[in-house]
């Protein structure tokens, strides 16, 4: 392609919507341009990385033996209702854009493709003897996010390759979510990226296991927790550790003391001169279940410790059949106004103790008339501990479990691991933190979406079971930008070569001079024709603005026909490394093919 006849504006200032190199990048290269919120239009250049990727992911995922097709994005809302997610991802989550048609037919725009896919296999799989299955799509994606930001990131609309596989057992499932890794592991390291495997929460259906890959990189949304060797690396939202050892209590006898002004573990520590790890610290949640049922729930936990509130999250909808809802929609820390809902009268906030009565609920047909009582393990060790005393201004010390205190009665790991606790597998090992971007996540569904929907198969004994599945996504535009994320310098891209939009980026420096621009032209078309895809810059531009806006875009490669065209030679700039050499003009497309080779299979 040549620059002069191409859509090629680049801007020499950072725009001010972006935050993070690789969207600051993008957006001054003239890859990506913002068209509304989370929506971005995919230039020319942009599109052939776009490409690149999914070439790499589907050879990928074909090389498993799934096969590629294509889903409707727009997902009538009663198969989402059998599922009984169409509350959740319209209502509690919000994170579906839903609309009507001209019948009054509710419609949703695709987030993901559950649904639609067990709606398949259910018309479509009759006996064992069909399966494994496994179907991909690579396909733009409708989500209506709370916080769209940092470019092709978040965005509201984006690019993810999404596959579904059927099994008859649990073994076969293991069996492709194997095959997966392998192949994610392949496409991420063909693609250039540095990333990492780590285990994900896999929600409310637990059990079975989930894992995502991450691009490690500052600007990451998520938070990844690992050990130096290497044997495990988890997402906060799922990571597990030993705490610090709880100190010994200070005090010996049970009694009630007056601390004023100690709402929080800090200033009661302060006052009582003990260690936050001999208080049990309580916690109010309100929990909404799908059927408008509020539940409060009462979580207790060492005072050192924080909650992690995914974990919390997926306790609470096992609870949900036991208030006949199916699941949970929204999880608060209750405000004064939300207190006024439900609490008979005021509540000691700050200085609740784990046996608050339930009385303080009032008596109304939407909200359970009982906490829930949820304890961290590590509270339940402790001995002579400091609690509230359901009373403001007081507490209590030197209590214990069974004696001053019932046990709550689910026994539970709720507690966040964090940077330099140590490691659950090996006591030795401390928990490092570094920050991910999430490209990839495989997951073992189960029978969740074929029990709810109705899919089954017959197997060799003639009996109905319901389909074993599997879901594995990778978001496409998401990795693109990341892997800029992950490589650039103060002058601009730095692309992999595998996804570069082009290999090898001509300059001419000054086009009037009609040798340089033959010796181009004729380069140009060689090397085009040697499969190496190369960019003509043939704009009547200073040389200086030429050189920037190669290294702008991140070409890998650039050739200069300037003064040793007399020597028969041209200048080759290697982008990453900026090394430069001249080479003899027959040379040039060889020694090209081969280091594009070399970057790409290596
Ligand atoms: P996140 O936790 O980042 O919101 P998710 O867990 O909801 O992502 P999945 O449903 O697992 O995402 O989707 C599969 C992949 O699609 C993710 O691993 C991620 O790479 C990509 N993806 C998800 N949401 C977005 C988005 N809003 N913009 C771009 N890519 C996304
Ligand atoms: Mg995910």
């Amino acid at each position: 392609m040549r620059l002069s006849q191409m859509l090629f504006v680049t801007l020499r200032e950072d725009p001010a919507e972006a935050e993070i190199p690789s969207h600051k990048l993008l957006l001054r290269a003239g890859y990506i341009r913002r068209i509304g919120s989370g929506i971005y239009a995919y230039l020319p250049l942009m599109w052939r990385v776009l490409q690149k990727v999914s070439q790499i992911v589907r050879e990928e995922m074909n090389a498993t033996g799934a096969m590629e097709c294509l889903l409707p994005q727009l997902q009538p809302s009663d198969l989402w209702k059998e599922s009984g997610r169409w509350d959740t991802y319209t209502k509690a989550e919000g994170i579906m854009f839903a609309l009507s048609d001209r019948q009054e037919r509710e419609l949703g725009l695709g987030p993901t493709h559950e649904e639609i896919i067990t709606y398949i296999a259910r018309d479509t799989i009759r006996s064992y003897r069909q399966l494994p299955l496994h179907l991909y799509q690579i396909q733009t994606k409708f989500r209506d996010e709370i916080r769209p930001r940092f470019g092709l990131m978040r965005g509201r609309e984006f690019i993810m390759k999404d596959g579904y596989s059927f099994h008859a057992d649990t073994e076969s499932l293991k069996k492709t979510y194997q095959d997966m890794n392998q192949a994610y592991s392949n496409m991420f390291t063909r693609c250039g990226l540095e990333f990492r495997a780590v285990e994900a929460d896999s929600g409310a259906i637990g059990g079975s296991g989930s894992q995502e890959f991450m691009i490690l990189a500052e600007a990451g949304e998520d938070e990844v927790l690992y050990t130096e060797d290497g044997k495990y690396a988890a997402n906060v939202e799922k990571a597990v550790s030993l705490p610090p050892d709880a100190e010994v209590s200070p005090f010996t006898s049970y009694e009630k003391r007056e601390t004023p002004n100690t709402p929080t573990i800090a200033s009661l520590c302060e006052l009582l001169e003990c260690s936050p790890t001999v208080v049990v610290k309580n916690v109010l949640y309100e929990a909404v279940y799908d059927n408008g049922m509020m539940v409060l729930v009462l979580v207790s936990i060492r005072g050192d410790r924080d909650i992690n509130e995914v974990k919390l999250q997926n306790e609470l909808v096992k609870l949900a059949p036991q208030y006949h809802a199916k699941t949970l929609l929204a999880l608060n820390v209750p405000d004064e106004i939300a207190q006024k809902k439900w609490a008979a009268k005021s509540l000691p906030l700050g200085y609740i103790a784990p046996d608050l009565a339930d009385d303080y609920i009032s008596p109304n047909k939407e909200v359970a008339p009982k906490f829930v009582r949820i304890i961290d393990k590590t509270a339940v060790e402790l001995k002579n501990f400091v609690t509230g005393a359901n009373e403001i201004g007081y507490h209590v010390v030197g209590a214990n479990w069974s004696k001053e205190f019932p046990l709550p009665n689910l026994v539970v790991d709720i507690r966040k691991a964090t940077i330099g606790d140590r490691a659950s597998h090996d006591s030795t090992q401390t928990l490092k933190s570094a920050r991910g971007i999430e490209v990839g996540h495989i997951f073992q569904l189960g029978n969740k979406y074929s029990q709810a929907m109705g899919a089954t198969y017959t197997n060799e004994a003639g009996e109905e079971i319901p389909l074993q599945m599997g879901c594995y996504g990778v978001g496409v535009s998401r990795l693109a930008q990341a892997a800029v994320e992950q490589s650039y310098d103060k002058d601009g891209i730095i692309w992999p070569v595998a996804i570069a939009p082009y290999h090898v980026i001509i300059v001419v420096p000054n086009i009037s001079d009609e040798k340089a621009m033959n010796a181009a032209e004729k380069l140009y078309d060689e090397l085009n024709a040697a499969g190496v895809e190369t960019l003509l810059d043939d704009r009547s531009e200073r040389a200086g603005v030429k050189f920037k806006d190669a290294d702008l875009i991140g070409i890998p490669y650039r050739i200069v026909t300037g003064r040793s065209l007399k020597q028969g030679k041209v200048e080759l700039v290697e982008r990453a490394t900026k090394n430069s050499q001249e080479i003899p003009l027959d040379k040039v497309v060889s020694t090209l093919q081969k280091a594009v080779t070399e970057a790409v299979t290596s």
